[in-house]
């Protein structure tokens, strides 16, 4: 593989069947690695073991090859490299970015006053921000069940101090430009309670760890890519180039989801559609 290869990918979440949604991403990642003469590799983002499940990695990489996508070996499953992920909260922790949130969801909505975040969650208002270095140890002791946050106020801080020491700061977008970041998302949380990673993380180390240079990615992810390229500043990774694309909707005009019963690639083919009905469908 030439070094200046373009390395894009598509990086679905195993916790149902692939719908038109994934189609469109998968193919527009697709068109654009072979326009720029790269490569796609495919990514399984199954941190959540209670969610994503072995019968719906099996029946998405099926429905990618029906379509006609076929990806290099080994297909990356983040799963298998939770100890990578803990290494790297441990620089943020070490670096006193993380701190421990022994707080339930209803806590959190209650405090958060309704304000949400871009992905609908309320914002967390930093409760356990303020506990003191004792009654973290004594609930940490007690195995209290624990998140742990990024204090984005102290992570932003120190990467506008990364970059404005660095010679040549970051041309695209540098993070001190990104004022708005922190009031966005709060403490946005970056190991969870039930797995010892999250999206935020496991996607940034990812990225760098597979080389990807192109993410090509739906909008809904828009605002999260700030997130993504602050940690890439503390952790010192590279910044890939980010390209979100437009959605596809229902005839209700939502984002289609499983959960709000949209037909999958699978149902679709069971009704008689072929690949190249899909493509159709898709503008490919
Ligand atoms: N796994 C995410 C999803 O299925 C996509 C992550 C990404 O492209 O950054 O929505």
């Amino acid at each position: 593989m030439a070094a200046s290869q373009p390395i894009f990918r598509f990086a679905p979440s195993p916790n149902g069947y692939l719908h038109l949604g994934h189609a469109y991403s998968a193919l527009f990642t697709d068109c654009w690695a072979r326009k720029m003469g790269g490569i796609a590799l495919l990514r399984i983002e199954d941190i959540d073991t209670v969610r994503c499940r072995p019968d719906f990695i099996t029946a998405a990489i099926e429905d990618l090859a029906w379509l006609g996508l076929t990806y290099p070996e080994p297909v990356r499953r983040q799963s298998r490299h939770f100890a990578d992920y803990a290494a790297a909260a441990d620089i943020l922790r070490t670096k006193g970015l993380l701190y421990p949130c022994f707080c339930s969801r209803s806590d959190i909505r209650a405090a958060s006053g309704g304000q949400t975040d871009p992905d609908g969650a309320p914002i967390y208002p930093g409760t356990c921000k303020r506990l003191s270095m004792a009654e973290r140890q004594g609930l940490l002791a007690a195995g209290v069940p624990v998140q742990w946050r990024l204090d984005m106020a102290g992570a932003t801080a120190e990467a506008c101090a990364l970059e404005i020491a660095q010679a040549e700061p970051s041309p695209a977008d540098p993070i001190r430009m990104r004022k708005a970041v922190p009031e966005r998302w709060g403490d946005v949380v970056i190991v969870r309670k039930d797995t010892p990673t999250s999206y935020h993380l496991s996607v940034t180390l990812d990225d760098a760890v597979q080389g990807i240079t192109h993410v090509t990615r739906g909008m809904d992810l828009y605002w999260s890519t700030d997130i993504h390229v602050l940690l890439q500043a503390l952790l010192g990774l590279p910044s890939p180039v980010y390209c979100h694309h437009t959605l596809i909707r229902d005839p209700h005009d939502e984002k289609l989801a499983k959960s709000r019963g949209s037909q999958s690639l699978r149902d679709l083919r069971a009704l008689g559609w072929t690949p190249e009905d899909v493509r159709e469908r898709l503008g490919f």
